[in-house]
């Protein structure tokens, strides 16, 4: 089997590109670009990386974004403060809040108080609801992004068996439901699944969502199946590395002259002796997470400008 590429990297441009073209719209009739405000609590220095990320792609796509930093020792009401601030701001069309927050801040509190209407991440509980119900919702970015990659690459759904390993708010249980609105059987796992490698060899699509560096060995993949690495792990073992990518040897430098390297949940060879198609990580889902944020964010836009 001869494994190709789901190329994230591509269609997140293409998406990028459309937002883009979309915004220009806006401008052409006269109307202000879309507005992302990302809030980022304390120190976390991967937090500090995604946001600096969102708001270098809402440059680039002619979206206005504002990046509100508040301290480590923030309280929930100073949270709750700033999101009732940026709910009322007319040109704030999305607001996100970076998870993980500081352990003192009520999580629930603050992503319940953010506007449904400029939830853009999509974790409101409104919108998780209109998700369930097949109502028009914002759609969290990552499980989105994995849809629009799965339709522009042709991968056909309805009927198809589809197993996501993962049951978070963020990836897993979202990313089930959108199978399941494309007419997939879709069944879901977790940490306390029995036969998680027969359970998963059964997927015409298998979903990786776990945050366990190769988890999934070849005796999980059906041959012939798609697989979607969600995962992001860093390796910093060159022997593990050698064992994850085969003879790959430009990751195993990676890790030797740069310390560390970026693994899925999927071990790299198994997806690519196994999988009909897969998202290599780097470069598979990861692009089209920040892609999906612009495009909701520009979605609100239109819908709050009347456009
Ligand atoms: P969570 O930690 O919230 O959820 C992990 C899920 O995996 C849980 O449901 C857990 O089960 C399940 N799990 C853990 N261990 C096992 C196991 N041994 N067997 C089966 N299931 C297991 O993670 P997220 O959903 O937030 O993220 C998952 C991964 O995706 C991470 O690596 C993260 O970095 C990455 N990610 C990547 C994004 C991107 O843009 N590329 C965006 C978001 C996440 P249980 O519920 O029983 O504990």
């Amino acid at each position: 089997m001869t494994a190709q590429i789901l190329d994230g990297k591509r269609i997140g441009a293409q998406i990028r590109d459309e937002v883009a073209a979309g915004v220009e719209l806006l401008r052409a009739r006269g109307l202000r670009p879309p507005g992302l405000a990302a809030v980022l609590v304390g120190e976390n220095p991967a937090s500090r990386v995604y946001v600096a990320s969102k708001v270098k792609a809402c440059a680039e796509a002619g979206v206005f974004s504002e990046k509100i930093e508040m301290p480590q020792s923030s309280t929930t009401a100073e949270v709750l403060a700033r999101v009732e601030a940026l709910n009322r701001r007319e040109d704030i069309d999305g607001i996100l809040v970076q998870l993980p927050l500081p352990p003192q801040v009520d999580e629930g509190a603050v992503l319940s108080l953010i506007d449904p209407a400029k939830d853009v991440d999509g974790f409101h509980p409104v919108n998780v609801g209109r998700l369930v119900l097949g109502q028009p919702a914002f759609e969290p970015c990552t499980p989105a992004g994995i849809m629009q990659m799965l339709r522009r690459s042709g991968v056909r759904l309805q009927g198809k068996r589809a197993v996501v390993v993962g049951r978070s708010h963020i990836v897993g249980k979202p990313m089930a439901l959108l199978l399941l609105r494309e007419h997939a059987t879709v069944t879901i796992c977790h940490s306390r699944t029995q036969d998680l490698p027969g359970v998963c060899r059964e997927a015409d699509v298998l979903v990786a969502a776990i945050g366990k560096a190769t988890l999934i060995t070849h005796e999980f993949i059906r041959p012939g199946a798609v697989v979607v690495d969600v995962g992001m792990n860093r390796i910093t073992n060159p022997e593990e590395a050698a064992r994850a990518f085969g003879g790959d040897e430009a990751r195993i430098r990676q890790v030797r002259e740069k310390g560390s390297t970026l693994v899925g949940d999927v071990l790299p060879t198994a997806m690519w002796e196994l999988a009909s198609l897969y998202t290599p990580v780097p470069g598979g889902v990861g692009p089209l997470t920040i892609a999906m944020l612009l495009s909701n964010t520009l979605k609100s836009a239109k819908i709050r400008l009347g456009a």
